[in-house]
């Protein structure tokens, strides 16, 4: 049992792209903080088997497949969210993609579907989420940030250029959302061995790389999250507006 201040009993919760990875880790740690959860991919079979998963273990969870990029399914697919389990009080914005290459052959096409996954998605599922939640003043925002919200690296350059938008976008959420009774923050996780990043961990000069760049030492497990995110969906962060919380096992801390 939560500490009342973390509890998320009946708060009914969306986490996009939470059919496998960081996602589906989020949305099972705010169901066993208590939160009743609302699942989202695009891929319908999978997130629903990610759903029947979570409720095997009695937590409370529904499938609510729809496409981040496509504002009509994202209107629709809130309307339905909400439809199925009733008025959302916190959304993750956690779908996000990688596309790796160097930045003088990148395709306009590729450019175009990082930014439009990984940023414009935050926003247009963020603002569907907060007209509704702007109504009821009150609500919990979190955008799935990243280390590269801060700093690049090589061959990640839309990523990266997303990734450091998200930053500022939750700030620009929080200025105008804050006087409405939404908390907007970010999460900015460090190295995940999830799909998203499995080229990375198939690669051992990588591996040692990123082991030995961070200074817990290793890479980070998805569950390591899921701290961060009740916390700032729970009533323990009611003052906590417009940050980015890292949760990097100490990578930004040093060169
Ligand atoms: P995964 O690739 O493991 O999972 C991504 C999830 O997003 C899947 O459920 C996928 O399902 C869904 N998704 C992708 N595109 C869309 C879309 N257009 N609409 C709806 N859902 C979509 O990635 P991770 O779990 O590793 O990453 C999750 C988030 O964490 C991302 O925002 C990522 O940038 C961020 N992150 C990850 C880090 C890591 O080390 N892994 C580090 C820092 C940040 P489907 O394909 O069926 O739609």
């Amino acid at each position: 049992m939560a500490p009342q201040r973390f509890d998320l009993t009946g708060r009914i919760a969306l986490v996009t792209g939470s059919s496998r990875g960081i996602g589906l880790a989020l949305a099972r740690g705010l169901g066993e903080a208590g939160a009743r959860i609302l699942l989202n991919a695009r891929d319908a079979a999978r997130t629903e088997a990610a759903a029947q998963a979570l409720r095997d273990d009695g937590l409370d969870a529904l499938a609510c497949p729809f496409d981040v990029t496509d504002p009509q399914e994202v209107a629709d697919g809130l309307a339905n969210c909400e439809q199925l389990m009733g008025p959302l009080d916190i959304l993750i914005n956690n779908a996000g993609i990688q596309r790796r290459g160097p930045l003088l052959d990148m395709p306009e096409e590729t450019w175009a579907e990082v930014l439009d996954t990984n940023l414009t998605a935050v926003f247009r599922v963020g603002r569907e989420a907060a007209r509704r939640m702007a109504s009821r003043k009150r609500g919990k925002i979190i955008n799935i940030a990243s280390l590269m919200s801060e700093v690049a690296r090589p061959g990640v350059a839309p990523y990266a250029a997303a990734k450091g938008g998200v930053r500022l976008l939750t700030r620009a959420m929080c200025v105008e959302w804050a006087p409405l009774g939404i908390n907007v923050n970010a999460i900015g996780p460090g190295y995940f061995a999830t799909e998203l990043n499995a080229d990375l961990v198939a690669d051992a000069t990588f591996d040692a790389w990123i082991r030995a760049r961070t200074p817990a030492g290793r890479w980070g497990k998805v569950d390591e999250l899921v701290g961060a995110a009740v916390f700032l969906a729970s009533d323990a962060a009611s003052f906590v507006h417009g940050q980015v919380l890292y949760v990097d096992g100490g990578v930004l801390a040093g060169l």
